[in-house]
């Protein structure tokens, strides 16, 4: 029997102390937790310190396979989930060919399962081509595995079809994870329309695309009573309808990226695409709304849209680069650098944000709490160390991140995923 022994790692205990424990695991286990373990094993890893988590969480992630292998791969994302700290991620269908019959989504699992290095649990489209008013079959999609249903990437743009995706969704029992974008607003923008679109000279994507689509689906989902997931949330009126939404009963959870939470458009040094992402960076009014948002509750949870793209796609002007940023290896210590580190949360939050509230909110087996007898889901953080991000430590195919060049705190030292090494720096 093989054991793996984790000395001297710190764990969260309760009230944010942590504690420097032994950690033993055997066949994919956690099968003791103590102040110091001397049973023998077939590997020992001193953690002199480091933080041990339970697995992170990532219910918004693009692998690109099948259709866009060029930009990223299931090996190369869970790779890079796995250098992140993930153990779990939720893959978006915004793929060729698009999960919205059984036969594909069946071959897109079959992909994943075979060459992910992390679990991963698969979206499947409300609609073919993510755009057809025609919603897809979501009884035998939910039978097959699918997740939940999103054509993330696009925002449904009628009532009707939506209506009748959050029955459908609502009837197998599976959240309806909207990309918010109301496309008559979008003018052919590519960043956010405000003070900075004009003083780059840049076309502005309204932001009352985001928060007047959602309007109409706080709306129908309370109608339906469907669990409605509101994807990326960037603006302050968004924030306040889920608020006033939740007030009112509806079953509605939210995710924001560490993009939107950390930068806003004045960030946006010049005509750089690595600030272009889909939503667009918002005013600092937005990015503190989201940070109250995600403070107070109303957002329930981080997710990295984790979008890699090529260099030629990114290495462009605004105008005619792709949308969208790599985020799945750096997100973990942004958060834990800008929130825990800064003090403006706790690491008990974080963990909230990260690990527990995206397993309750799609239900996904497993275990949010490091315990005797939970699966050896595992993040091993240096938290002591400040690190520089660079370029070329991505395990990711995409590189295209703004965050290029800042100093962080919890660099991934290890991953494991049933008690198996996925990553190890
Ligand atoms: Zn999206």
């Amino acid at each position: 029997m093989t054991r793996l022994l984790i000395k001297q790692a710190h764990l969260l205990v309760h009230d944010n102390e942590l504690k420097l424990q032994d950690v033993l695991i055997s066949e994919g286990k956690i099968v003791e937790i103590a102040d110091e373990i001397t049973t023998p094993a077939t590997r020992t890893i001193e953690a002199q310190g480091a933080l041990l988590t339970p697995g992170l969480v990532d219910v918004h992630v693009h692998f690109r396979e099948p259709g866009f292998a060029y930009k990223e791969t299931v090996a190369t994302g869970s790779q890079a989930a796995a250098r992140g700290g993930f153990t779990t991620v939720l893959a978006m269908p915004n793929l060729d060919p698009v999960p919205a019959t059984p036969a594909a989504f069946t071959q897109i699992k079959a992909n994943n399962e075979a060459n992910g290095r992390v679990h991963i649990y698969q979206y499947a489209a409300i609609s073919e081509g993510l755009t057809s008013a025609d919603v897809s079959d979501m009884e035998t999609l939910a039978a097959d595995g699918a997740i939940a249903f999103t054509n993330d990437g696009k925002g449904v743009q009628t009532a009707a079809t939506m209506l009748t995706a959050m029955q459908a969704a609502a009837k197998v029992k599976r959240p309806l994870v909207a990309h918010v974008e109301d496309e008559s607003l979008v003018n052919g923008g590519v960043m956010n329309l405000g003070k900075r679109s004009k003083e780059l000279g840049l076309p502005g994507i309204d932001p009352l695309s985001e928060s007047s689509q959602l309007a109409r689906d706080l709306v129908i989902a309370k109608a339906t009573g469907v669990h409605y997931h509101v994807a990326h949330i960037s603006t302050k009126e968004s924030v306040d309808l889920v608020r006033f939404a939740k007030s009112q009963g509806v079953q509605v959870t939210a995710e924001v990226s560490p993009h939107h939470l950390l930068l806003d458009e004045t960030d946006i040094t010049g005509d750089n695409a690595y600030f272009k992402m889909n939503p667009p960076l918002r005013t600092p009014t937005d990015r503190q709304a989201v940070i109250a948002g995600l403070l107070d509750g109303t957002i329930d949870m981080v997710a990295t849209d984790h979008a890699p793209h090529s260099l030629a796609e990114k290495q462009r002007s605004f105008i005619g680069a792709a949308f969208g940023i790599t985020g799945i290896e750096t997100s973990f210590q942004l958060m834990y650098t800008h929130f825990v580190k800064s003090g403006i949360a706790t690491l008990e939050q974080l963990l909230q944000w990260m690990v527990v509230q995206p397993r309750v909110a799609f239900n996904l087996p497993g275990q949010s709490e490091l315990t005797v007898g939970a699966p050896a889901d595992l993040a091993l953080f240096d938290i002591a160390h400040a690190h520089t991000i660079t370029a070329d430590e991505f395990l990711s195919k995409g590189v295209n991140t703004p965050f290029i060049g800042a100093t962080v705190y919890g660099q991934t030292v290890l991953t494991l995923v049933n008690g198996q090494v996925a990553y190890e720096a």
